[in-house]
This record gives structure tokens, C-alpha cells and sequence, in this order.
């Protein structure tokens, strides 16, 4: 380890995942995660050099988490004393349209976080104590945030704009923010790399297909659209959020189903899209339930691929034409052959054609899954958001 290293930290309301990342060769040295903090049933998890070690324990907080982590570290190696850490690279999920780039943490930086939670509850709140919890372990390094929202703060007022009262919305912050930002910037440049194209040349349309799931449209390295909005509900639909759906349903279910307002949250965010059409969230199963002749389950599939066409579509329509690749990532993205071989026949009208041999191969390679006659690129990325966070926060605290 003789290169410069970044411990990148990824806090959630209940989990922290981290990763030692060398950001020259690109190599995750070590990482792992704690899950369930607050509960009796605590788990933190160590993985380096092949080797992974798992330990149930209660995690009372985030501090307790976070020491847990220098723990293993000590246990299990790499020993950070000799790591060569120059910074630590925090990812955060909402930055507002205070944060444009990411930022060396001050006192004033956390309370601008902090100020943001209202827009972000499920998200923000981990993170602050992440980051404060951090700056207590690591007092001698630059501490950095990279927000999932900064990428798409580049998008015109036409597509960032909700048609709502405008002093209402300016009053609540209400706006497009788009979210998964660092994942599409990353996966764009890659992209760029792997048409062997200047970023600035072409336009694309990236689908980060995880858990949660979202679209952009990007033109010469610029975002210009995205599927995720004030929240990571709208858009695509995902493992457990409807994505798009008509705002009255929301009164609907309170008025006729006489649900609460944190009722029809957790329903619309934990209990809808592939769950709540077919039972399962984990697309795996959803594949192996349509195998077994599954009705719920083929629906689930088509509703999800017929969302994403339609997507596709109307950023095609925004970019003013065909764009030069249509590149596919996250857990679905990247694994999942059959989405996006149905997604490129459903553009077959387009002049895109899928090469159905190239598409079935399983790689972690960036590659190009499409016929050389197809109009439009379809590449498969994965994606790297570790990587992608360390690389931003060693710019920034080496400039
Ligand atoms: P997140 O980081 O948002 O939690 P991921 O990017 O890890 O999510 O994606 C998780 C999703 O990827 C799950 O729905 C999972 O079933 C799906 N996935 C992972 N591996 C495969 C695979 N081999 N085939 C199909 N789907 C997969």
C-alpha cells in the first residue's frame, strides 16, 4: 500500500457500510458493514485479502458502530495506522441545492446537512451522525461529502420544475433533486471510456437498475434529466417503491383506506413495487417465481420493463434524438440478461439490436452487448460508487 488511501463511509439510520479504497489503482483493500445499530441483534461484517469475518453483537449507536469498525480493522488487518488514509469520503444522500460539489466537512457543513433532513428523513439523519462520529475518530484527516443529488444539479428549471404553486414549492424546497447521482456521472465517464468517445461529445441514457432504481439522461457529460425527484420514490418502478403513480392515489388510500400519513410512507416506500406486485423484492426470485409460471410475478416483470421503455422513450424525446448508448447497471443492470434483452426488443423500432450471445455472458467487465449494426449502443458498466467517492474526495483535498 504505498499510494495515498481513502476510507470511505456510507451511514444509514441503521447501517454503515465502509470501504479502504485505493483511488489510483482502483482496488478496495477492505470494506464491510455494520447492520441493525439500536438493535440487540447488531451484525458487523469484515472483509480483506479474500478473507471475511462476520460478528453478531448489539450496536447501541453509530459511535459504538464506528469503533467497531477500527476494531476489526485491528483484528482482521489492514492496519490503518499504515494504511496511508489522507481523507475520509462520506457519501450523503441529499445535498439540496446547497451543495452543487462535494465539500471538505466543516462544523458549518454539518449544520447545512442537518438543515436538509426535512427533505430527506430517511437519509440524512444517519448521515450526520456518520459524519460527526468520523471527525471524532479521524481528527487529523480532511473529511469530504459527496451527495447523490450534486450531479443532477446541472439539469434546466424545465426538468428540476414541479407544476405547483411556485412560492409554495420555493417556501418547501420542493424540486427535482435526482439521487444515485455519483453512480450516473461514474457510469457515464466509463461509458465514455468504453466507446473510447470525449464525454462531452455524445449524449446517453444511463439505467442504474438496484434496489432502488433510476434513469438520466445526459447530454455531453451533463445531466439534463432523472427519474428520481424530491425523493427517491418517483420514477422507475423498484424493489419495494411504486415509483411513478398518479399523486391522488396518496389521498385515495388516506380518504378510502383511512391510512396515516407514516402509514401510506412505509406502504409506498417498503411495501410496493416488485413486493407489493408479486410478494418478493429480490429480482432473482422474482425470475425464479415467472419460471415456476407465476402470474404476479410475470406482471411484476412486465409493469417494471414496460416503465423503463417508457422511460427510455421520452429521454430520447428530451435529448432530441437517438442517443449513442443506452448503458445498463446496478445488481439488475448489470446481472439480469432478460431485462435488458426485452427492453432492447422493445426499441426494436429504433434500429437497436441486441446481441443475444454477447448479452447472456456474465462479466464484471464493461462491455457492449449490442449488435454492430444496432443504431444505439446497449453496454452493461458496473457501477462503483466507493470508487467514484474516494477518486472525488482525493481531488478535492489534493487541490
Ligand atoms: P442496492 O445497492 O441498491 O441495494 P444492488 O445494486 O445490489 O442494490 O441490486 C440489488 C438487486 O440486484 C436485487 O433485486 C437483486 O436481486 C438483483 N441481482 C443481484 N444479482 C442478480 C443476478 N445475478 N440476477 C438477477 N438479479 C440480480
Amino acid at each position: 500500500m504505498s499510494h495515498a488511501t481513502v476510507l470511505v463511509i456510507n451511514a444509514g439510520s441503521s447501517t454503515i457500510k465502509y470501504q479502504l479504497v485505493d483511488p489510483t489503482s482502483g482496488e478496495a483493500i477492505a470494506g464491510g458493514l455494520v447492520e441493525r445499530i439500536g438493535e440487540s441483534n447488531g451484525l458487523v461484517e469484515h472483509r480483506y485479502h479474500g478473507e471475511e469475518h462476520s460478528e453478531e453483537l448489539p450496536i447501541t449507536d453509530h459511535g459504538h458502530g464506528l469503533r467497531e469498525v477500527l476494531r476489526l480493522f485491528d483484528t482482521h488487518g489492514p492496519r490503518l495506522a499504515d494504511a496511508h488514509i489522507v481523507a475520509v469520503g462520506h457519501r450523503v444522500v441529499q445535498g439540496g441545492s446547497v451543495f452543487p460539489h462535494p465539500t471538505v466537512v466543516d462544523d458549518d457543513v454539518v449544520e447545512k446537512i442537518r438543515d436538509l433532513i426535512p427533505l430527506a428523513p430517511l437519509h440524512n439523519p444517519g448521515s450526520v451522525r456518520g459524519i460527526e462520529v468520523a471527525r471524532e475518530l479521524f481528527s487529523d484527516i480532511p473529511h469530504v461529502v459527496v451527495f447523490d443529488t450534486s450531479f443532477f444539479q446541472t439539469m434546466p428549471a424545465s426538468a428540476y420544475t414541479y407544476a405547483l404553486p411556485k412560492d409554495l414549492a420555493a417556501e418547501h424546497s420542493i424540486r427535482r433533486y435526482g439521487f444515485h447521482g455519483t453512480s450516473h456521472q461514474y457510469v457515464s465517464e466509463q461509458a465514455a471510456l468504453l466507446l473510447g468517445r470525449d464525454l462531452t461529445s455524445f449524449n446517453q441514457i444511463v439505467a442504474h437498475l438496484g434496489s432502488g432504481a433510476s434513469i438520466s439522461a445526459i447530454a455531453g457529460g451533463t445531466a439534463v434529466d432523472t427519474s428520481m425527484g424530491l425523493t427517491p420514490l418517483e420514477g422507475l418502478v423498484m424493489g419495494t417503491r411504486t415509483g411513478d403513480m398518479d399523486p391522488a392515489i396518496v389521498l385515495h388510500l388516506q380518504r378510502a383506506a383511512g391510512l396515516s400519513i407514516d402509514e401510506v410512507n412505509t406502504l409506498l416506500n417498503k411495501e410496493s413495487g416488485l413486493k407489493g406486485l408479486c410478494g418478493n423484492n429480490d429480482f432473482r426470485e422474482v425470475l425464479a417465481m415467472i419460471e415456476a409460471g407465476n402470474q404476479d410475478a410475470a406482471l411484476a416483470f412486465d409493469v417494471y420493463v414496460h416503465r423503463l421503455v417508457k422511460y427510455i422513450g421520452s429521454y430520447m424525446a428530451v435529448l432530441g434524438g437517438l442517443p449513442e448508448v443506452i448503458t445498463f447497471t446496478a445488481g439488475v443492470g448489470e446481472n439480469n440478461a432478460l431485462i435488458r434483452e426485452r427492453v432492447a426488443d422493445a426499441l426494436a423500432g429504433f434500429g437497436v439490436r441486441i446481441d443475444k450471445e454477447a448479452n447472456a455472458v456474465r462479466s464484471k467487465e464493461a462491455r457492449i452487448v449490442s449488435t454492430p449494426d444496432s443504431t444505439v449502443a446497449v453496454a452493461v458498466i458496473p457501477t462503483n460508487e466507493e470508487l467514484a467517492i474516494a477518486r472525488q474526495t482525493l481531488a478535492l483535498v489534493e487541490a
